[in-house]
């Protein structure tokens, strides 16, 4: 990854009524890289996936963007049009970016490609038929058709078996490998250090550390902050 910072977010404060979802983040997605956003339960991460996505206006605080950056929020596989076949899925979220004709063919194309072969022969079938792990990916996918610079994934393993989670991963990682910036929301530190390149812990929505995985003393580090914020 380069140092190009993708969205900055300067003291972002973020409450719903009384409760305090985010405190005074500040935080740089970096061109290119695997960010991951560890915490656990209610530590913060589906609010500040919305801030970065910029969908979800922070109460406090500044987001910024290098330019016209295009987001593209992957919600819960469960967020699918369950009915619609999975063609269709991926074409609702391209027409409501407002692709259609030509280019939305090349865009389905290439979006297609990126799903696990099982996917690609059931694009007729109805969504709900599919495993929780192929639902991730077909939200995944939903979220890629639109060729974001950023692409946000909130807790892709929710739900799913081990093996499905890995699979998940490793495509995800095939991604930022291919060079788009990869934001994962993850509740699991050890998920969020075994395969991003840099590492963000919240604890009750504040930033309690910040590091990269290939240093060795980040671990503990990263341990602490996640369990007690210290
Ligand atoms: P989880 O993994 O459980 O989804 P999270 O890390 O994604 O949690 P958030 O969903 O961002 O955390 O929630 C942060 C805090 O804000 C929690 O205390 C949560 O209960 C609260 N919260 C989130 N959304 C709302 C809402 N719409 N109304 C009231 N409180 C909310």
């Amino acid at each position: 990854g380069g140092d190009r910072s993708m969205i900055g977010l300067r003291k972002v404060g973020h409450t719903y009524g009384g409760v305090v979802a985010l405190r005074d983040v500040g935080l740089d997605v970096r061109q290119g890289i695997m960010l991951g956003v560890a915490g656990a339960n209610g530590a913060g991460k589906s609010t500040l996936a919305g801030v970065l996505h910029g969908s979800l206006k922070p109460a406090r605080g500044a987001r910024e963007t290098d330019g016209a950056v295009r987001t593209s929020l992957a919600p819960e596989g469960r967020a699918l049009f369950k009915t619609l076949s999975l063609r269709e899925n991926l074409e609702v979220a391209a027409y409501a970016a407002g692709i259609t004709g030509a280019p939305l063919r090349e865009r389905l194309e290439e979006t297609v490609e990126w799903l696990p072969v099982r996917l690609r022969d059931r694009l007729s079938a109805p969504a709900g038929g599919l495993s929780g792990g192929e639902q991730q990916m077909l939200a995944i996918a939903r979220a890629l058709i639109v060729r974001p610079d950023v692409l946000i994934v909130d807790e892709p393993a929710l739900g799913l078996a081990p093996a499905l989670v890995d699979e998940v991963y490793d495509r995800l990682a095939r991604l930022a490998h291919d060079g788009l910036t990869v934001v994962l929301l993850e509740q699991l530190l050890s998920r969020a250090m075994s395969v991003c390149h840099e590492v963000v812990v919240l604890h009750e929505g504040a930033v309690a550390a910040h590091g990269r995985p290939d240093d060795p003393a980040f671990a503990s580090l990263a341990e602490a902050a996640y369990f007690s914020g210290a």
